[in-house]
């Protein structure tokens, strides 16, 4: 099967050969159907080393930096994770396959609807959706083991850190509005302690906590 050939490229070619090494992650990059969170006429570069457009001005992110972000959340079984920017819903399905449950927020609805109606008929059963601004987080589910944010922050926003478990890890890109610093945070008992993963970029986080929309 073609997309499933792709996919096994995709995966040894950007991923492994880039020093992804949990076996976990590479497995499930193997598993969820990419080509499927993304629209006909682009399908054919689903498993391309970029990100493509998904409609409402925003994209999919690139097969590696899924991948990478995956790893840095050290995701457990039992993990409750929170997920700003659902966008398609690759990210979420990637993270459904390896967590207990994945609480996701989307603020654009189209997009929000479009990933929950896929999710669902992919069987992801595991993953609870909503259309609201994520700067907020989601108190009435939090604390979360795992937060990543799939959009670009001016700043950390106050209300993740403290919806974090203690023990809990924020994946954050963080920067201007062309380029940004993936940050790994880990919250314990002394404190926040912040790891610099790299350059990234990535759509504007818009909304209270973020960038003003425009
Ligand atoms: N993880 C997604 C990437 C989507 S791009 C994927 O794999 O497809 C980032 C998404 O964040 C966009 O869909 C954008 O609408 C959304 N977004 C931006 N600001 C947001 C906010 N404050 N709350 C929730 N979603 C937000």
């Amino acid at each position: 099967m073609k997309f499933r050939r792709m996919r096994e490229m995709m995966v040894s070619t950007q991923i492994e050969a880039r020093g992804i090494h949990d076996q976990r992650v590479l497995e499930v990059m193997r598993k969820v159907p990419r080509h499927l969170f993304i629209g006909e006429a682009l399908r054919d570069q689903a498993y391309g080393d970029f990100p493509l457009p998904i409609g409402e001005g925003q994209t999919i992110s690139q097969p590696y930096i899924v991948a990478e972000m995956t790893q840095a959340l050290e995701l457990s079984k039992d993990d409750r994770v929170l997920e700003i920017g659902t966008g398609s819903g690759y990210q979420t399905a990637v993270l459904a396959e390896l967590a207990y449950r994945i609480y996701t927020i989307e603020r654009v609805r189209e997009l929000f609807v479009r990933a929950r109606k896929l999710l669902d008929e992919l069987g992801y059963h595991n993953v609870v959706a909503r259309c609201s601004d994520g700067t907020l987080g989601w108190r009435d589910e939090s604390p979360f083991e795992a937060i990543i944010v799939t959009a670009g922050a001016p700043e950390v926003p106050e209300k993740l850190l403290q919806q974090l478990t203690s023990g809990g890890r924020l994946i954050i890109p963080v920067g201007n509005r062309f380029s940004q610093t993936l940050l790994k945070i880990r919250k314990d008992e002394d404190g926040i302690h912040k790891i610099d993963l790299g350059g990234c970029r990535f759509v504007k986080l818009i909304g209270e906590h973020g960038w003003e929309a425009g």
